[in-house]
């Protein structure tokens, strides 16, 4: 095998948005410079200005998934994905950094004038709609409050004010669409951030290509 053919290029996982959009910064401060957007292009292999590295972009939910069967050798990926996955597909992923991106809370929010706490200490059963089903299970068994969950895939926001649900489960930053449809945190659950993830096999037969990114992502990350 010729030299040139001995390697393919290095594949990271991303989504589009605002994880691909943090993550610029950390590429140059590793020397990669990326010349197209997946948000103009609609390509969904992007090259970049390193021919040892190339992006994929994929759903936010997706990329612990492509980076577990080695279709990439690494991504990054919110830890809310990262928790509801590994219920689902236990080992398998490392996730040597916190890269300090995309960072938001997961909490419990309610419609305004719904007293959570005395629903609660009442011992009420609570219906919860939620996108992040094993992480709003894993809560509330820790406060000992009955639940019945219901998993959602978007605009949780919507649950609680047409009678889906007492309460949600949601990331949130600012609060800005919380408060844009009068509901209110009563809880915080976990912060959340985005961790690089490492495909097992490729952190070993890959280790010389990968470790100057990890090293250069792991510095840019800890200015943060
Ligand atoms: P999809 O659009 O595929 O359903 P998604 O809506 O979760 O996925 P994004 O909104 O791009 O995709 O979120 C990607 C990651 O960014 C989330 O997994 C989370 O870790 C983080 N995130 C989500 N919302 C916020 C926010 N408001 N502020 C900062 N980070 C956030
Ligand atoms: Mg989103």
């Amino acid at each position: 095998m010729s030299p040139a053919a001995a390697t393919a290029p290095l594949t990271l996982a991303l989504s589009k948005g605002r994880i691909f959009e943090e993550t610029l910064p950390l590429l140059e401060a590793a020397g990669v410079h990326v010349t197209e957007s997946p948000e103009s292009s609609r390509k969904l292999i992007l090259p970049t200005s390193d021919p040892g590295l190339r992006l994929i972009i994929v759903r936010a939910s997706d990329v612990p998934t492509y980076v577990q069967y080695g279709a990439a050798d690494f991504g990054i990926a919110g830890k809310d994905v990262l928790f509801e996955h590994a219920a689902q597909h236990p080992g398998g992923l490392y996730q040597p950094i916190d890269l300090n991106i995309a960072k938001c809370r997961l909490c419990v929010a309610v419609r305004q004038g719904f007293d959570y706490q005395a629903a609660v200490s009442q011992g009420s059963r609570l219906r919860v709609a939620t996108k992040y089903v094993q992480a709003a299970r894993e809560h509330f068994a820790r406060k000992g409050v009955y639940v019945d969950l219901i998993k959602l895939y978007g605009s949780m926001e919507l649950a609680p004010l047409v009678g889906l649900a007492d309460a949600i489960v949601d990331l949130v930053s600012t609060g800005g669409t919380l408060k844009a449809n009068n509901l209110v945190e009563v809880e915080e659950i976990v912060d959340i951030s985005s961790r690089l993830i490492v495909n097992q096999a490729s952190l070993k037969t890959r280790a010389a290509d990968l470790q100057p990114l990890l090293d250069a992502f792991e510095r840019a990350s800890a200015d943060k």
